[in-house]
């Protein structure tokens, strides 16, 4: 199927109050086009460089989402623009994140990394990490930033029940934490590829980042 038709078919699935994300990483500019196109306009990219490229390169109206690991040095070339940023993993790059924002004026949305799976190369916090986070008043130590929700890969395995325990211990940490959360009512939880989302929506994701099953392989 082409990638206009797996888009139209993966939005018909979804509730309502899940949005997709479409994972462009590796994919060329005709790909995105093709999407966009086909009215998707959140692309997600996991590389810096990459995802200035483009965005330079397609229309204006995208929404670009930051969804891999973020070097502190690298948050300047992506905070003019970036529309959310998935992957904040320490508190330096929050405190970086910040001072970007106000460089530029703008207010940064981004949701926290939370380290669900049980695989060492996963980056991100503990539960108890974002905690520490969450209660140290980050709205005034982070003016210029906007804590939507928070972000979580579960691990890669066949054991369905593991993973939709994996997802459902974030869920449960966003109900304990949402007076923490920006604009509680429409907290972001960002779970979900192509091999788990259904698991991912069923344990309460409200935006799945899909990449082989819209774009092919990689
Ligand atoms: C690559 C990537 C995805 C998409 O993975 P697929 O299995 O291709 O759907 C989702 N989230 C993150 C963080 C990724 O790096």
């Amino acid at each position: 199927m082409s990638i206009s038709e797996n888009i139209l078919n993966a939005k018909k699935e979804l509730p309502p109050e899940v949005t997709l994300l479409a994972v462009s990483k590796t994919k060329p500019v005709e790909d995105i086009l093709e999407a966009y196109h086909a009215g998707q306009f959140d692309f997600g990219e996991n590389r810096v460089q990459e995802l200035e490229l483009k965005y330079k390169a397609l229309p204006k109206d995208i929404r670009w989402h930051l969804i891999g690991h973020l070097q502190t040095n690298k948050v300047k070339f992506i905070a003019p623009f970036v529309h959310l940023i998935h992957s904040v993993d320490s508190e330096k790059l929050l405190y970086e994140i910040n001072k970007e924002a106000v460089k530029c004026n703008r207010i940064i949305s981004v949701l926290l990394q939370i380290y669900i799976a049980d695989e060492e190369t996963k980056f991100g916090f503990s539960f108890e990490e974002a905690d520490l986070i969450l209660n140290a008043n980050p709205k005034t130590k982070y003016p210029n930033v906007r804590i939507q929700g928070f972000m979580g890969m579960a691990t890669n395995t066949e054991n369905q029940n593991k993973i939709r325990e994996e997802f459902n211990s974030l869920k449960q940490f966003l109900l304990k934490n949402e007076s923490a959360i920006d604009n509680s009512q429409s907290a972001i939880l960002s779970m979900g590829m192509s091999s788990d989302w259904k698991i991912a929506i069923q344990e309460g994701s409200t935006m799945i980042r899909l990449g082989s099953s819209l774009f092919g392989t990689r």
